[in-house]
């Protein structure tokens, strides 16, 4: 059974007017549009559990920014970068959904576990 973490019980029940936040994933199948695309928050919001929102959002101009160097049209450019961006996106969306199951549904978080740090690509990646 899991032991309840005593200080956040006291700020949760000290608070006069207590508050939920509900957090939302949201993720989409495509992202390339002609010559309109999706980046960043727009493309996917991912729960919190990997802090890697703004890396994300980074990378996909970075990744926007080389494409749009490489190719001539713009068009080829945003279907060229689409693949790996969703792919990105997905897998970032799948690992946090992992985590963020184990902290609130099966409960069986660690201290120290490296699957819990931070990171875009991976734990600390
Ligand atoms: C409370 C909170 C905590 C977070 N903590 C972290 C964290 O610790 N680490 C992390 O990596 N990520 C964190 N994130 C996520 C991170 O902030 C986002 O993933 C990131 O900012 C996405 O960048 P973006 O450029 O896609 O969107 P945004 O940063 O949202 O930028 C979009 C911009 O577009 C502007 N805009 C909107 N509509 C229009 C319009 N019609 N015309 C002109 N401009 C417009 C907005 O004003 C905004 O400036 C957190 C988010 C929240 C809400």
């Amino acid at each position: 059974m899991a032991v309840p973490a005593v200080p956040f019980a006291w700020v949760v029940c000290g608070a006069a007017q207590p508050f939920l936040q509900v957090i939302y994933d949201v993720e989409v199948p495509r992202i390339a549009f002609g010559r309109v695309c999706l980046i960043g928050d727009a493309a996917f919001v991912v729960r919190p559990h990997a802090a890697a929102g703004t890396a994300r959002a980074a990378v996909d101009a970075w990744s926007l920014a080389g494409a749009l160097k490489r190719h001539g049209d713009v068009g080829a450019a945003l279907a060229d970068g689409e693949s790996g961006q969703l792919a990105l996106g997905q897998q970032l969306l799948e690992r946090t959904r992992r985590i963020s199951h184990r902290s609130q549904v099966d409960c069986n978080w660690v201290a120290g576990d490296p699957e819990l740090i931070f990171g875009l690509h991976g734990p600390g990646a």
